[in-house]
């Protein structure tokens, strides 16, 4: 009879740690309100934490795209104007597109890596490696 132990080591080994995502890579859609003239995403942070990214790169990234201002404010984002939901969505998928789905074997389980001062995204899965856009 193996020690309790002995099976729990066991078992921890059998247990290989899989960090890579679910197959489907969903990127949830933008939830928000119109509040007087400006946009309120109140899901933002959900949204980069799937995307595994900072906030405030996403944030820029959108906001440049968008042409517009905005700010984090805990978990959601303000832009200064009324944004189309849709519109929003386009952009976070076009985010997704650049900096998190590898363009070699399309899977999202990327990491950017930064080397003297030039960005890359690293994947996980293939190991490729491709340059960042500058925005
Ligand atoms: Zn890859």
């Amino acid at each position: 009879m193996e020690s309790y132990e002995t099976l729990l080591n066991k078992a921890y080994q059998q247990v290989k740690v899989i960090t890579v995502s679910k197959d489907r890579f969903d990127i949830p859609k933008v939830t928000g309100q119109i509040e007087g003239k400006a946009t309120v995403i109140t899901n933002f942070k959900a949204i980069v934490e799937y995307l595994r990214r900072q906030p405030e790169h996403c944030a820029k990234f959108l906001q440049k795209q968008l042409a517009t201002n905005g700010k984090i404010d805990g978990d959601r984002l303000i832009f200064n104007t009324k944004m189309n939901s849709q519109k929003v969505n386009e952009k976070i998928q076009m985010y997704a597109d650049e900096f998190v789905i590898c363009p070699t074997c399309k899977k999202p389980d990327t990491e950017i890596e930064s080397e003297k001062g030039i960005k890359s995204k690293h994947c996980l899965a293939c190991g490729a490696r491709s340059p960042l856009k500058q925005f």
